[in-house]
């Protein structure tokens, strides 16, 4: 079947344009590999763009810092689940990376002196654990943006090759296991290519899709982690979903902690700044699990606000019109745009909601993507690299810190590069295709080639992310996290007789919609079930049958098996690479 599709060949095949991607391509070209980077979106449109508040790196602009002090609020943001050798790494290559997008172009904020601004955000101390850090340097709150559009300026004078807005279906893989590239599919004529390549790397972002009311973009849908669930690949540390503090209340979009950063905060019904009594030291800039789990207590507990008593308060009314106007120039759009007001007068309605993917496809610093086996070494499966969101290195562990995302798709971006640039030294000639090489993908196009006849891809997928917020939100129990695992089971099956949308102008679209919620479910059970066999409360996951941390029995990751449907684990990486470990403490704010 092979034989029909037209084909290319690429050094490198990298699946997804953000902020991961592109670090990568641009590493890659620079490095003369033939690279060809494939994305759903036009690039720059990729969830990289929406990020506001900026990069973490331990400059000392504004305050004392060193990569250390980054290292350990690191591991202790990540409830000590993290790996330090991972953690130390990215701490480590901070500033480098963030002067590499100085030079690259990135507009960053500066201070009078001229060097780059940095705001406080939450988790961030001074000397393992004291005074509020200032570590985060920004491009107003308008990070994103600047980050994505260098890099793709870059990109382009390297001449990385891109194929905008093509699908990528399925890996394609020999019968040693070895990465051969990948099935894509044009979306605006359907036409198939496969993309033949000694190394592929994921970068396809997280899967906030999963959630009713989530900050993310409609095309986060988890494809790169559902592609790996589907080659074999386990995906770690899932029930690790991150629910940002301060959303819109009721719809969700992101108010960048930033806000809080510039000294704004949170107060109830009854006017109390309530974070006074959860982090007494830390108050609004505690980690975001813990304002998070605040607020759905305030909530909870009848001290919310508005009519329905659902949200809290973020006032910034305080700070002056000139401040907030300056740093928070997007959110004062942005909340003038959807709810009319002026953020330097009026405070904003806020609630938890759905943020970021601290799980994925296992990988170790280098990028390589690791097949853990439950007796000896860990094994790389050959030719195959992930990076981003979709990755679970692990340096957020159970908690991401705000800032250190962009962080992560930067510096690990730019190590798969570095690493792959060493593979195709050793590895100089693409490996003969199989007849069966794109026989998996094929057959996952032809289940949508018929419009089916039950209810509405739309209609499924709002009820999947209904069900996960309600069966997987900020608390859990073992009760509601196994109605939930009923629930998205249920809706997995009715998934086989789903009802295209039947404009035959969006044929391809609404095929690709289909595909997007078939990658939607498989990584909501992932995460459920995840969830599910957890018995303690860490970092984001927390568990009200189980409410302490449990170190004796749980200082573990999770992996999850798709063809079983079962979850094992293998161990936290717990030593540093030079530094000594950050032994499990309590974690107060
Ligand atoms: C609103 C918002 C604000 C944020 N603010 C910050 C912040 O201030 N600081 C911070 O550190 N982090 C922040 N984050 C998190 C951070 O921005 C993301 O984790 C990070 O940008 C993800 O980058 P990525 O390269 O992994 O993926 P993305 O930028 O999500 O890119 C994914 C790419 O994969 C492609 N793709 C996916 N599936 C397919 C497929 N099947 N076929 C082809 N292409 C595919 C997409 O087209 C896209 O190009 C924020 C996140 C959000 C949602």
């Amino acid at each position: 079947m092979a034989m029909n599709i037209p084909s290319r060949r690429f050094d490198t095949l990298i699946i997804g344009a953000g902020g991961g991607g592109l670090r990568a391509a641009l590493q890659l070209s620079s490095a003369d590999a033939h690279v060809a980077v494939v994305s759903k979106v036009f690039p720059t449109r990729s969830h990289t763009v929406a990020a506001q508040g900026g990069v973490n790196a331990a400059l000392a602009n504004v305050r004392p810092d060193n990569w250390h002090w980054h290292m350990f609020d690191t591991v202790k943001g990540s409830d000590y689940l993290g790996d330090q050798d991972a953690i130390e790494y990215m701490c480590r290559a901070a500033p480098q990376a963030v002067y590499e997008l100085e030079h690259f172009g990135v507009p960053f904020s500066r201070l009078d002196d001229g060097r780059i601004y940095q705001r406080q955000f939450g988790g961030q101390s001074m000397n393992f654990g004291g005074e509020q850090a200032a570590r985060t340097c920004a491009a107003a709150d308008r990070t994103g943006h600047a980050i994505l559009q260098s890099l793709y300026q870059q990109n382009i004078r390297a001449k990385t090759h891109f194929f905008d807005e093509y699908f990528a279906v399925d890996l394609v893989r020999d019968a040693e296991g070895c990465l051969l590239g990948a099935l894509v599919m044009e979306i605006a004529s359907g036409e198939l290519l496969l993309i033949e390549a000694k190394t592929t790397l994921l970068a396809t972002g997280g899967a906030g899709q999963l959630f009713r009311t989530n900050t993310n973009a409609l095309i986060n849908t988890g494809d790169g982690m559902a592609m790996a669930l589907r080659a074999g690949i386990p995906l770690q540390d899932m029930e690790f979903f991150q629910f940002h503090p301060t959303g819109i209340a009721g719809k969700g979009m992101l108010i960048t902690e930033g806000a809080r950063g510039e000294g704004g905060y949170l107060v109830n019904a009854e006017g109390e700044r309530f974070m006074e009594r959860y982090a007494p030291h830390a108050k609004d800039l505690a980690s975001r699990d813990v304002v998070s789990r605040a607020i759905a207590t305030e909530v909870r507990e009848g001290r919310g606000c508005g009519e329905h008593k659902d949200h809290v308060l973020l006032k910034l009314d305080h700070l002056g019109a000139a401040t907030v106007h300056k740093r928070l120039p997007g959110i004062c759009d942005m909340v003038g745009t959807f709810l009319g007001t002026d953020p330097a007068v009026t405070p904003i309605p806020v609630a938890p909601t759905a943020h970021y993917t601290m799980g994925g496809i296992p990988t170790n610093r280098f990028g390589q993507v690791i097949i853990p086996e439950q007796q000896g070494p860990e094994e790389p499966v050959p030719g195959l690299y992930a990076a981003g969101e979709c990755a679970c290195v692990s340096v957020h562990g159970a908690n991401r810190l705000g800032g250190n995302s962009l962080l992560d798709i930067l510096v690990f971006g730019r190590a798969a590069a570095n690493h792959i640039v060493d593979y195709l030294k050793e590895n100089r000639y693409h490996r003969p295709l199989p007849e069966d090489a794109v026989d998996q993908g094929l057959a996952r196009l032809a289940r949508w080639e018929q419009k089916g006849e039950g209810e509405s891809v739309d209609a499924l997928r709002s009820e999947l992310a209904r069900v996960m917020e309600a069966n997987c939100g900020v608390f859990r129990t073992r009760e509601v996290l196994s109605d939930g695992l009923d629930k998205v089971s249920a809706l997995a099956v009715r998934m086989a007789d789903v009802r295209l949308r039947d404009h035959s102008a969006v044929f391809n679209t609404a095929r690709i919609e289909a595909m997007e919620l078939e990658n939607l479910m498989d990584v909501a059970l992932a995460t459920v079930a995840s969830a599910l066999q957890r018995e303690e409360s860490r970092g984001a996951h927390s568990r009200i049958d189980y409410p302490e941390r449990d170190d004796v029995h749980w200082l573990k990751h999770s992996l999850y098996h798709h063809e079983t449907r079962t979850v094992d684990h293998k161990p936290v990486r717990t030593k540093p690479i030079t530094v000594s470990s950050f032994p499990p403490k309590e974690r107060v704010y």
